[in-house]
């Protein structure tokens, strides 16, 4: 047997949606004939916009003649989508970016397990708590998080968002080299205003960590005090790196295409440097064909369209939430974030809410625990699905508690 990484080699299992997909299996094979709905989908419906398809067969067409065709692009991606980011996604917001601050890859999931690798082995993370699972499984196969026990890693520092602080995480209380922050939030559906944003850039800039910002759901925000990015922040360019993606903003979790802001900034352009170093030797970036695809989001009618599937989404929220508002349920989320976030009635544990609602209702979502310790007691259902399935089973939903 060689030598194995026996971080990864013990790595708990993802049991949490293997569990949910049992759970649900069982239900239907003992109730053949009945429908479930699932408002657990994670992942969006809605098809690409024709502007964003077009582009990506133009080029891809483009690539068959001998002046179109490309070989290997640039490392960072090509600049007329480096350019189109700067200018679309943060010009508006009142941040000026240099092209060589943006790094196009193909997903944020890609970059945020890999922004661990600009740390020493011995640097310590902190994470919210319930989180984005990656965060966490990248520093562990990295052997950076310690022993496992209780759900919880002993090397990393967890900050609790519960009903209690509004969702919104405590401030790290022992020294971190870096914070994961994702806002608006996977799977809380909570967003921060800037004033509560600030003080995370604040504490990293006063105790020298990093802040690694996951905006991933950036385009669902419509309040006017939430950020769109760190970068709205004062001194964020000296503290923080951001990952941002095309997958909710535009439909593009097939298609494949995300992007790292690492402003030169940061430590004098040491972080540009290394990820610039870490990129040119792990990977000879993303496609021609999908960065076309890209920039054609921006485009009038791409804006339009993805406008208009981002609205669709947050109509489901909406209808969610109300509904459940009625029904004396408390929840969170739904507004800047395509998640709602249920606190479970009468103390039931996440798992309990699931099978009741799985049972008495025939609709599934997320147990709460299955992102840590924290979300026990809670519940996400998410707006993926469509408006005539979210409807029905919202009317489902209220059927079983009447
Ligand atoms: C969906 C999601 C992403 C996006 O990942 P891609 O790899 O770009 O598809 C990133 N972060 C969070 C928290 C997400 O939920």
């Amino acid at each position: 047997m060689p030598a194995l990484n026996p971080h990864l080699a013990s790595m708990p299992s993802g049991y949490l949606f293997q569990e949910v997909a049992a759970r649900i299996h069982a239900y239907e094979k003992s109730h053949p004939g009945r429908e479930i709905i699932s408002l657990g989908i994670g992942d969006v419906t809605r098809p690409l916009p024709g502007v964003v398809t077009r582009a990506l067969a133009d080029a891809a067409l483009e690539m068959s003649t001998p002046e179109g065709f490309r070989g290997y692009g640039p490392e960072q991606g090509y600049e007329f989508l480096r350019a189109a980011i700067c200018k679309h996604l943060y010009e508006p917001r009142g941040v000026t970016l240099g092209v060589d601050e943006v790094y196009i890859s193909d997903g944020a999931k890609t970059d945020t397990s890999a922004l661990q690798e600009l740390l020493a082995p011995e640097a310590r993370v902190a994470v919210t708590d319930p989180v984005y699972p990656v965060y966490v499984d990248s520093n562990v196969m990295a052997g950076r998080a310690g022993q496992y026990k209780d759900g919880l890693w002993s090397q990393i520092e967890y900050l609790p968002c519960v009903r209690e602080n509004g969702f919104v995480p405590p401030l790290p209380r022992h020294y971190v080299d870096a914070l994961y922050l994702c806002f608006p939030n996977n799977p809380t559906g909570v967003a921060l205003p800037l004033r509560e944003l600030q003080r995370y850039v604040d504490w990293a800039r006063q105790n020298g960590a990093l802040i690694f910002y996951d905006a991933a759901y950036s385009a669902f925000i419509t309040s006017s005090e939430v950020p769109r990015s760190i970068y709205e922040c004062e001194g964020a360019r000296e503290c923080a790196i951001e990952c941002g993606s095309f997958s909710k903003l535009a439909g593009f979790t097939g298609v494949r295409c995300g992007y790292t802001v690492v402003p030169r900034s940061l430590y004098g352009g040491a972080l540009g440097k290394m990820w610039r170093r870490r990129l040119a030797a792990k990977s000879n970036g993303v496609s021609y064909p999908v960065q076309r695809a890209a920039e054609a989001v921006f485009t009038p009618e791409g804006s339009r369209a993805w406008r208009d599937n981002v609205e669709y989404y947050l109509n489901n929220a909406r209808a969610i939430r109300n509904a459940l508002r009625k029904l004396g349920l408390q929840t969170y989320g739904g507004v800047d974030a395509p998640y709602v976030w249920v606190v479970t009635p009468e103390g039931m544990s996440g798992w309990q809410f699931f099978d009741f609602l799985l049972e008495r209702a025939q609709v599934a979502g997320t147990p709460g625990e299955g992102f840590g310790p924290s979300g026990s007691g809670y519940f996400r259902l998410t707006a993926f699905n469509t408006a005539e399935k979210t409807e029905e089973a919202i009317w489902r939903i209220c059927a079983a508690f009447a």
